[in-house]
């Protein structure tokens, strides 16, 4: 059958859409046709359906791997109910269904199969992907491939290593932010040099581009804002470059916050806030917006400068997705260099610290005998680290010297602490008996099973303490914090990553002076070019 009409017909019978959007048909053609695609298009442009429909089309499934867990899940639900059959895989559903979706995969129930980038560290996974391959290997929210992306994860560097042992070889990349240096290492790490660069969609007539120039400073941003909130109101989003500044914003009558420094919950509370309020105004860093999908959002507003070109536009361009018109207003001053210069600076640690780190780590490594791993955090490791300027220096100096392969992360230990009762457990155990609120239910159990040890400081975890109380880990976490002070002391155990060295013997990381200096440049040489463009 002729493939355009094919892919026609495909896209009213499973998605009961018209017509295609610019640029979907050309892509969908060359995927049908086993092209390998690196596709960069705005936000909002429809690139799921790109690999979605393709996928089902397809004689097997595709694998789709996705960075965000609650996106994963809105997808899968939006394909199951168009009844195509799809299914994700992450660390928010139990095992026995992680297997039935690998179960309905193989027997050729499934057409689209999503999951986190981590689960390809999983063995059981990769034998699975090796005994039964995908059609296709889609990866969403490419950018996060790549260190010069904004949203590096580590796990999607594993994902051509893994593609080729299981000798996946049709790839197709999706991002909305790529500089060309970004596109040519998303084809580089995944092992597919072959890989055709697809960008389109850029033009976005609807939306109005606007800098005002702020030379009063903090005082002046404020007070456009305000004077812009209160002349309309509509869904709004004003980004912030750091976590100070949004806090500061969210203190603005009818303004909510939203960064990654705030708890899960109240992370999701903003989100669904931004999404479900008829005219929401949030202020946020950048760590909010990646899949976010509003299209009525008439007003992006940066009360600083975004750190590159590509990030404003990726940020800008969550204005107006509905094609309605819009406005991107940047608010300017010469200061806000600063903020970014600083930042990058953090970012990129003189390659002194990351020796004085180095051996710092080494010295606490051979004092505790060389096998046990270094418990400190940042900001302890600040104090000791000569030139060090701040705790997020020292983890960005760490994370270059784990890529550099001389010191190894372990995972957090998060949830181990050390537990005291200052109060009777039997008295507890029978006031509490009744279990009549989560809190006595909690001490009822704990009480019941550890009995007078709770009188000696001990160290618990999380994870135990909720499986004795029949409660979830998080409102375990709310009960002890409720009763600290009250009948129990809480103290956290060592929260941070713990660093073990890979080779005790080498005195001097193997750190590349020459690019970390390239990296440097090219991110004042970004910061230069917004700086241009306001
Ligand atoms: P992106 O991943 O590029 O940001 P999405 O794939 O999330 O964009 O699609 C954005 C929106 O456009 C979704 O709500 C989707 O349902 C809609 N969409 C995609 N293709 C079409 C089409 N051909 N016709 C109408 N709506 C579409
Ligand atoms: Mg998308």
């Amino acid at each position: 059958m002729n493939d355009f009409l094919h892919c026609r017909e495909a896209l009213t019978k499973f998605f009961g859409f018209e017509s295609f959007l610019d640029h979907q048909k050309e892509i969908i053609e060359k995927i049908l046709s086993k092209k390998n695609l690196c596709v960069v298009m705005p936000t909002g442009a429809g690139k799921s359906l790109c690999y979605q429909l393709p996928a089902l089309l397809f004689p097997g499934y595709t694998l789709i791997v996705s960075p965000l867990i609650a996106l994963m899940a809105d997808q899968v639900s939006a394909l199951n109910a168009k009844s195509i059959p799809a299914a994700f895989i992450n660390s928010s559903i139990g095992f026995q269904e992680q297997l039935s979706a690998l179960r309905a995969a193989e027997a050729g129930e499934l057409k689209l199969l999503y999951i986190a980038p981590e689960r390809l560290q999983n063995d059981i996974f990769r034998d699975f992907i090796k005994r039964c391959p995908p059609d296709m290997l889609v990866v969403d929210e490419a950018h996060c491939i790549s260190e010069w992306g904004h949203d590096f994860r580590p796990g999607y560097r594993k994902i051509g290593i893994v593609a080729r042992e299981a000798g996946i070889s049709h790839i197709c990349a999706f991002t909305a932010t790529a500089t060309p240096l970004v596109c040519s290492d998303i084809a580089e790490q995944l092992l597919t040099p072959d890989m055709e660069l697809t960008a389109a969609g850029f033009r976005r007539p609807n939306l109005a581009f606007q800098v005002k120039m702020c030379e009063g400073g903090k005082e002046t941003k404020l007070r456009i804002i305000k004077k812009l909130l209160s002349s309309a109101k509509v869904p709004t989003l004003i980004y912030a470059a750091t976590r100070q500044a949004v806090d500061e914003l969210s203190k603005l009558p009818g303004v909510r916050g939203y960064h990654a420094g705030m708890s899960i919950d109240e992370r999701n509370s903003a989100q669904e806030y931004f999404m479900r309020d008829p005219a929401p105004v949030l202020a946020a860093t950048n760590a909010f917006g990646m899949g976010i999908d509003r299209p009525d959002v008439r007003r992006v507003i940066h009360y600083q400068l975004p750190g590159s070109l590509e990030a404003y536009y990726q940020e800008a361009g969550r204005a107006g997705r509905d094609g309605e018109a819009a406005e991107c207003i940047l608010l300017f001053s010469f200061a806000d260099k600063y903020v970014h210069e600083f930042l990058i600076g953090m970012n990129n640690p003189p390659p002194e610290v990351i020796r004085s780190l180095y051996r710092v780590l080494r010295r606490e490594f051979l004092a505790g005998g060389g096998s046990n791993a270094v418990e400190l955090t940042a900001s302890a490791l600040k104090n000791m680290v000569t030139g060090a300027k701040s705790d997020g220096q020292i983890s960005a100096a760490l994370g270059i010297l784990e890529k550099s392969g001389a010191v190894r992360r372990l995972s957090r230990q998060n949830g181990i602490g050390e537990m005291r009762f200052t109060a009777d457990p039997d008295k507890l155990r029978v006031l509490h008996q009744e279990e009549k609120s989560q809190r006595s239910r909690f001490i009822h159990r704990v009480c019941s099973k550890y009995k007078n040890a709770l009188l000696k400081t001990g160290e618990y975890s999380i994870e135990e303490l909720a499986e004795t109380a029949g409660l979830s880990e998080e409102q375990t976490r709310r009960v002890i914090n409720a009763l600290s002070d009250e009948v129990l002391e809480w103290r956290a155990a060592f929260a941070g990553r713990a660093v073990e060295l890979t080779d005790v013997d080498m005195v001097d990381p193997p750190v590349d002076d020459r690019e970390l200096e390239r990296r440097l440049d090219y991110e004042l040489d970004r910061l230069e070019m917004v700086i241009s463009y306001a």
